[in-house]
């Protein structure tokens, strides 16, 4: 069977020429970049061209840039090194209802630990508006976080807004652009962030590697302590294969992203469009345009997700649910709950995400098959009646 996959929001492949480009670093050039050696210099090297090509990428300085394990470091090392880089001039986090777990999850530790966090509700288009961001701020606010595009539902923030708003007050900002570098272009100028987080494995680099952008002056204590890697900012070995594919991915990226963002858009419209003609009763998830180029998120009425994914996986073809069953919580998904959609429509929802090896094909296949998974399992459906 050929296989579809249309989740490339989760992850990306790892594009042929970023494997090629790591493989060296794996046993040929295997030093320890600490090292002085002809063997650490040469795998030094690489990281600093690594450097170069993110910081390029982001409009940055070098020395800016500080490489983690990903997405969910940046994050955690965002929010626990800035409060405590900050504890004499306050305790108070302001974030945003949509967040992704790996901003939530520390923040509601650090609430039951005597800080104090803001969580900002998104409109029913999943916009978060900066007045709301600055009608949360408070004398005692060290850091607004708020991401640049939402994981499920694809809606891009006002970040240099709502950015600007926290920099008046002297406020720290930081925004979780995990689903946005490598797809749309982000300048950290431009946006005007203190602090931003990026993945690799997002945008057809490799898993565990990622890294955090940091303005130079701003006063932050590292979150991983030992060695003094990374200008004493993060301790631990550098991944180094893994730097190397992050840069050799980011630059790829910076090539091809415009192309690819116009012919994935393209590809999600016709989607977006042609869906609501084949099925009764859907809804889209997010606001209609302010969206990523590769997102598509709906809700079917009296279709419950998982039942939809494991239907369409039969026939080879990966998508998303906001719904959660199986896993456990029976909580859906936060963001969709926070954009106003009711209990039963989050449990329905579909996300498909679109990328760099997505085939018109696979969309009109989907298109042909999906309209008979709908009917088979609506007809199972105790609440369905056809209208
Ligand atoms: C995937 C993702 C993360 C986590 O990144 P990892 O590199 O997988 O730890 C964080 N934030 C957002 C918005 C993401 O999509």
């Amino acid at each position: 069977m050929d296989r579809i996959y249309f989740d490339y929001a989760a992850t990306t492949p790892v594009d042929p020429a970023v494997a090629e480009a790591m493989r060296p670093y794996f046993s040929d050039k295997f030093g320890n970049p600490s090292s002085i050696h002809y063997f650490g210099q040469e795998a030094k090297k690489a990281i600093e061209d690594a450097r170069s090509k993110v910081a390029t990428f982001l409009g940055a300085r070098e020395d800016e840039i500080i490489f983690t394990s990903g997405g969910t470091e940046s994050d955690n090392f965002t929010l626990f090194g800035i409060l405590w880089g900050n504890a004499i001039r306050g305790n108070h986090v302001v974030t945003t209802a949509i967040e992704h777990h790996a901003i939530l999850e520390p923040c509601n530790f650090l609430e039951k630990h005597g800080y104090q966090v803001t969580y900002v509700k998104p409109d029913n288009n999943g916009l978060i508006s900066p007045e709301a961001v600055k009608d949360a701020m408070t004398e005692k606010t060290v850091l607004v976080s708020c991401m640049h595009a939402n994981n499920e539902i694809g809606v891009i923030q006002p970040i240099r807004e709502i950015a600007s708003i926290a920099k008046e007050k002297g406020v720290y900002f930081h925004t979780d652009a995990v689903q946005t570098v490598g797809h749309i272009p982000v300048d950290v100028n431009d946006l005007n962030v203190d602090l931003l987080s990026l993945s690799a494995h997002k945008f057809y680099g490799p898993k565990g590697a990622g890294c955090l952008y940091v303005r130079k002056g701003t006063r932050i204590q590292a979150y991983l302590r030992g060695g003094g890697q990374e200008r004493h900012r993060r301790a631990s070995t550098e991944n180094v294969p893994g730097i190397v594919g992050l840069g050799r991915a980011i630059e790829i990226c910076r090539e091809k992203m415009d192309v690819e963002a116009a012919e994935q858009m393209r590809l999600r419209d016709k989607l977006i469009t042609e869906i609501p003609k084949r099925i009764k009763r859907v809804y889209l998830n997010g606001h209609p345009t302010r969206r990523l180029p590769n997102n598509v998120n709906f809700s079917i009425e009296y279709i419950e997700g998982e039942s939809m994914l494991l239907n369409l996986d039969m026939l080879g073809i990966a998508a998303s649910t906001g719904s959660a069953c199986t896993s456990g919580d029976l909580e859906p998904s936060h963001v969709l709950l926070s954009i106003g959609r009711p209990h039963e429509l989050c449990h329905g929802s579909l996300r498909m995400t679109l990328g760099r090896f997505t085939k018109e094909a696979e969309i009109d296949r989907f298109l042909e098959v999906f309209p008979n998974i709908v009917a088979k399992l609506r007809a199972m459906s105790p609440l369905y009646e056809e209208k």
